[in-house]
């Protein structure tokens, strides 16, 4: 089977090759093919939406089996905000200093005992022809009180993760890359491939 990510992130198209690549299994990023991709609008109101959105989007388009993740930081304290707006919190999309700063003014007079949060992601395979796949992966942690590190991106540098006595910040990418979100929702799909494989020569 040949999959196509409906992802121009660099970071994420390695993190995923890595881990689903297998004999029988290729992962092409969207450049395999020519032409333009169609722009998916993420405006769904739950990761799932978001993430079958694009990935049917791009199978339809490419005629090829697509896989597609979204994710994002839900905190308790905010009654799981940032959420599905993670990544435009404070209004700017990808302004990551930013939403960092708004996040932590919103949280100060929260408790340490309080902080709990955990990064979600959710992962969609889809056929051309609608047939779709999911799982998800989550990572629980701790807003600090701080920002802690200039590694990774996005939330990472408030975002504690006890296990490692660090924030994901201060982590290196392929010890972040171990225990994040999106390798447990992509190493809960590697573990359905084979089905899936099967499924699909049964109809076929
Ligand atoms: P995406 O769906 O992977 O593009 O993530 C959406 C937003 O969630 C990003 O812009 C980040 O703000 C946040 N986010 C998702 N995953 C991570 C992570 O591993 N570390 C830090 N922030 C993340």
């Amino acid at each position: 089977m040949k999959i196509l990510l409906a992802t121009k992130s660099q970071s994420k198209i390695k993190e995923i090759r890595d881990i689903l690549e297998r004999p029988g299994l290729e992962v092409f990023p969207l450049d395999y093919l020519e032409g333009e991709p169609p722009e998916v609008i993420e405006d769904g109101k739950t990761f799932l939406a978001n993430a079958r959105k694009k990935a049917l989007a791009i199978a339809e388009w490419s005629g090829m089996p697509a896989l597609a993740d979204d994710s994002g930081l839900i905190v308790d304290a905010l009654g799981g905000e940032p959420g599905i707006r993670s990544s435009r919190y404070a209004g700017t999309d990808g302004d990551s200093a930013a939403n960092n700063t708004l996040l932590l003014k919103r949280m100060e007079d929260v408790p340490d005992e309080k902080r709990t949060a955990r990064f979600l992601c959710v992962i969609c395979l889809a056929m051309p022809g609608g047939r779709t796949w999911e799982t998800d992966g989550t990572v629980e942690g701790r807003i600090t009180r701080e920002k802690q590190g200039a590694g990774g991106f996005g939330y990472d540098p408030v975002f504690f993760y006890e296990p490692a006595g660090m924030t994901f910040g201060r982590m290196g990418p392929d010890e972040k890359n171990a225990v994040s979100h999106r390798a447990r929702a992509i190493t809960a799909m590697a573990r359905r491939i084979p089905d899936i494989e099967e499924n699909l020569e049964n109809l076929s």
